[in-house]
């Protein structure tokens, strides 16, 4: 726990949130600037900050139900046809709250929202190299 994180805060009920979903180790609330209606967050309750930190592996485990029981939700109650789940560790990656998230945006035909950018295959080797530095001796 910190004692000045909202997202622990909201996970001890004692900031305000629209929660849709909890349990014993994380819980899903909606953003306070949703991209689309829905637009949820799923926190585990211990503060972990992001995927580089210690005990990562476990507070990422521990949103797994939340982020199934949430796009559920989104599913079934809002009609989302499709969902995508965004996890964003460190500055430059666009975290700003610094307690471990997933964003849960619901997604619809033609909605023209999140989008990877346009990639060609990779040039020849070049996939080998890069699994060379991150695997090799
Ligand atoms: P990021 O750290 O960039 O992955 O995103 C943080 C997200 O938290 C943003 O989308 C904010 O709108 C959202 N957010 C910040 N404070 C609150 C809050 N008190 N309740 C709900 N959502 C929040
Ligand atoms: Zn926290």
């Amino acid at each position: 726990m910190s004692t000045d994180c909202i997202f622990c805060a909201i996970a001890r009920g004692d900031a305000p949130a629209h929660v849709v979903y909890e349990d014993d180790h994380a819980l899903a609330f909606l953003d306070i600037a949703p991209v689309v209606p829905g637009h949820s967050l799923v926190v585990p309750r211990r503060h972990v900050e992001g995927l580089l930190d210690q005990g990562a592996d476990t507070a990422y485990a521990a949103m797994g139900p939340a982020l199934a029981a949430t796009a559920r939700l989104l599913a079934y109650r809002l009609g989302a046809e499709g969902i995508n789940v965004l996890q964003s560790t460190g500055r430059p990656a666009g975290q700003v709250v610094f307690h471990i998230h997933c964003h849960v945006v619901p997604r619809y035909t033609g909605d023209g929202l999140l989008r990877l950018p346009p990639r060609s295959q990779s040039a020849a080797g070049e996939l080998a190299a890069t699994h060379a530095r991150l695997v090799g001796g």
